[in-house]
């Protein structure tokens, strides 16, 4: 079998007129995400808790010509998780691009952690995901055509202190997204796994043990950091490849971070 010649065109062709879910897009990479999807044409439903900020989205997104769906969920309850996939293909009849990309940091040292903290992040970061990749197999199995991109991080695989459960929730990630990969090549569906560095978003405000949040504050103020828009650039680029190509992995830092 032989795969299209090659083209020196980067632009994300491939994307019009797919069918997209954008998790976590109330803001940050999400909402970039979004915009840039349809900027490429893609139509697109949107996931997040505060259905404000996803109704100003919308209706940037409607002010793009995109037909949009706006999809209010706690992703932590996996059966919302997996409606919110069913609500998308039942509006669009179908789902051609999951993003999995609502996620939470909470870090903090192992000894004092708040488990139920990260309860929650274990059941968002890793559990809401995987939920949502079990209810959009089935459709997409059946067409034959889907692309999963799932946000991880650095801290999937570069562990660092204070950040255990954050790590151990990304690398999960990266595990899951593998064995998925595997499982689903046959049936012509993709996976692809994106690792951002530090990336200037909201993600940090939510740190509640102050000395971690004031030192990963200074570390990230340090540096050009990258911006949602670099995140989206790089999914929407993996989601336009033609049919034979499968990004799998991306790890992307901004220039200036080291570790
Ligand atoms: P933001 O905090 O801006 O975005 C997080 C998104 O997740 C928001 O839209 C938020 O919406 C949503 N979310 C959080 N909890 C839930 C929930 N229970 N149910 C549904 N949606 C939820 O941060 P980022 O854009 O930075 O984060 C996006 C992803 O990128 C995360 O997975 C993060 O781990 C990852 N990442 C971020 C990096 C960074 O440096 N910023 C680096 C590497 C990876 P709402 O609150 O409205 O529910």
């Amino acid at each position: 079998m032989s795969a299209p010649s090659a083209s020196f065109n980067l632009a994300p062709a491939g994307v019009a007129g797919r069918v997209a879910l954008v998790t976590g897009a109330s803001s940050g990479i999400g909402e970039a995400t979004a915009l840039l999807l349809a900027q490429a044409g893609a139509r697109i439903a949107i996931c997040a808790r505060r259905a404000d900020r996803l109704e100003a989205l919308a209706a940037k997104l409607r002010a793009l010509a995109t037909d949009v769906l706006v999809l209010p969920a706690d992703l932590a309850d996996l059966q919302a998780a997996q409606q919110v996939v069913r609500n998308a293909e039942a509006h669009f009849g179908r789902l051609d691009l999951l993003v999995n990309n609502a996620g939470v940091m909470y870090l903090e040292p192992i000894d004092t952690a708040d488990l139920a903290r990260w309860q929650h992040m274990t059941q968002l970061n890793v559990l809401s995901l995987i939920a949502t990749c079990q209810a959009a197999l089935p459709g997409m199995r059946a067409r034959r055509d889907g692309h999963i991109i799932n946000i991880a991080s650095t801290a999937g695989r570069q562990a660092n202190p204070n950040a255990g459960g954050y790590s151990a929730t990304k690398w999960g990630v990266v595990g899951f997204s593998e064995s998925l990969r595997r499982e689903a090549y046959k049936d012509n569906i993709r996976v692809t796994v994106i690792e951002p560095g530090v990336v200037e978003t909201e993600l940090r405000e939510h740190i509640a043990h102050g000395p971690t949040q004031a030192a990963l504050n200074a570390w990230a103020d340090g540096m050009r950091q990258l911006q949602s828009a670099d995140i989206a650039r790089t999914i929407v680029f993996c989601a336009g490849q033609p049919a034979h190509v499968n990004i799998n992995e991306i790890l992307m830092r901004p220039t200036d971070q080291e570790r």
